[in-house]
Order: C-alpha cells, then structure tokens, then sequence
C-alpha cells in the first residue's frame, strides 16, 4: 500500500499515435513509484521487440471475444482494425494496493472510461504541431505508408476530442512535458 491504505486514482492516458505518449510513460513509471501502467489485451501483431504480457497480452479474436463475453473489460475498442481491451480485474487490483493506474488508450476507449469512470483523472497528449506529429511517425518506421497515413488521420481526429480531457499536455519539450504529468498526479493524489 503506498498512502496510508488509500485508494488509488485512475487515470486515461491518450494523445495520437506518434506523440511521444510512450516515452512520457516510460519516465512516470520511472519517476512515480505510484504510477501503474494497465496493460491491455489486443489482437494485434506484435511489433519487434514487443513481448507478450509487458507492451500488450496478444490474443486471438476468439479469446478477446470470450473476454467481452465474460465482463472482463473496463472498455474496448477498435482501432485500426485491431481490436484493444482494458482488463478490468487487473486495475481494480492495483487501485486496492494504492496505486495509481494509467490507462494508455484510444479516444473511444478514454470517452466510455470518462462516462463510466467520472472519478477518473483523464490527460491528452498533443503534439506541438502536425509537421512534428508526421515526422515521428515516419521515425518509426514500424509502419507502411499506407498505415502511416491512416494513423494520421486517425491522430488528427482525435485530437478534435483533447477538449473533453480534464488536462491536455503539449509534448514539444520531453522534460517539460514529464514534469507536467508529474505534477498532475500530485495534485490529483493530494501530494501538493
Ligand atoms: P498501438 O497499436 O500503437 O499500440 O495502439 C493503438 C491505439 O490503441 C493507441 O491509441 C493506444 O493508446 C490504444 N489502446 C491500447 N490499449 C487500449 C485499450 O485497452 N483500449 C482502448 N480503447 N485503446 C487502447
């Protein structure tokens, strides 16, 4: 337990692919021993380096199918034709220990966690511009052009619903945008 038997706070954790939201989280979880990061189940591929249970739980559609059947998800979603779910018992488990628990997922996903959730703390991601947004995209290379654009396209989408999170964050400078969420937590968690 890590604050004198309280609950943990959770927290959706969005922003467009390619906005630097996972080095952000690498640092959180780095910096706040309080910070869990709810590993979500989904089926698609892994990408190089990926390994199952840490990134994602790579399921087939027949054992996410059976997770929704079960009432196993706090929200799932669709994306990119991939299908992406949040594990419900695991975050209520960690949120009984104290901790504070992200949620790293899509817009659909953060609105329905939002409706459902209203206690939840919920943080946008944005890029500083779009010509900054595309070219860490193309960085990264894991992608084919076509998926590139159609992420995109998705990213520019759902930056139209940033004005429904309680914080937005611009990550142009990766310290700043860090000690930002950090101070977010604190303040939500009552450390300020
Ligand atoms: P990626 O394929 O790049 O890992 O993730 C694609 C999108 O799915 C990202 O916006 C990511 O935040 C989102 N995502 C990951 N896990 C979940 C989840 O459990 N539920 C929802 N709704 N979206 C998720």
């Amino acid at each position: 337990m890590s604050d004198n038997n309280k609950r943990g706070r959770l927290f959706v954790y969005s922003g467009a692919s390619g906005v630097g939201k996972g080095t952000i989280m690498k640092r959180l979880l780095a910096e706040d021993s309080t910070v869990r990061l709810s590993v979500s189940a989904t089926t698609r591929a892994p990408r190089p380096g990926e390994t199952h249970g840490k990134e994602y739980f790579f399921v087939t559609r027949e054992e996410f199918d059976e997770m929704i059947e079960n009432n196993g998800f706090m929200e799932y979603a669709t994306y990119c034709d991939n299908s992406y779910g949040t594990p419900k018992k695991a975050v209520e488990e960690e949120l009984e220990k104290g901790n504070n628990v992200f949620l790293e997922i899509d817009v659909k996903g953060a609105l329905n966690i939002i409706r459902d959730y209203p206690e939840c703390v919920s943080i946008f991601i944005l890029p500083p511009d779009f010509e900054t947004l595309e070219k860490r995209l193309r960085k990264r290379a894991t992608e084919t052009e076509e998926q590139i654009r159609f992420r995109l396209e998705t990213a520019l989408r759902e930056i139209s619903f940033s004005d429904r999170y309680t914080y937005n964050v611009v990550n142009g400078d990766i310290d700043k945008a860090v000690e930002e969420v950090l101070s977010i937590i604190r303040k939500e968690t009552g450390r300020e």
